[in-house]
């Protein structure tokens, strides 16, 4: 099944993001996705409502950067995005190294803002 993919993707990025977390209110986890993973944005944010259900994160959102597929040619040092996966440059050097595709970070949480936990005495 094609979300099974997504699914065990959000259970480790959850691990992660709880942990950055450290107890505090997760409102939105900005995140950049490398094309090369072949994630579904729309599959990935659905995922993640399921796996936080009934988990501390669960209301937040997830804010994907889709980063593009790029290789860099070792014949003329050109740099080409890619829309489907064929590693040739433009030139029609197959010497190409991948340099961007592969990502998967959280780059960011944004929380929700600071809870007094003793309010101030009078
Ligand atoms: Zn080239």
């Amino acid at each position: 099944m094609r979300a099974v993919h997504e699914l065990s993707i959000c259970t480790s990025l959850a691990r992660i993001v709880e942990a950055h977390a450290d107890g505090r209110v997760v409102e939105v986890v900005h995140l950049e996705v490398g094309y090369l993973r072949q994630v579904i944005p729309a599959t990935l944010r659905y995922s993640w409502e399921i796996v936080v259900l009934d988990t501390p994160l669960a209301g937040s959102v997830l804010d994907i950067n889709h980063i593009p597929a790029v290789l860099h040619c070792r014949d003329c040092d050109a740099r080409t995005v890619i829309e489907v996966p064929v590693f040739r440059c433009g030139c029609g050097s197959v010497a190409v190294d991948v340099v961007g595709g592969e990502e998967l970070l959280v780059t960011s949480l944004d929380l929700a803002g600071p809870r007094t936990l003793a309010p101030p005495r009078s």
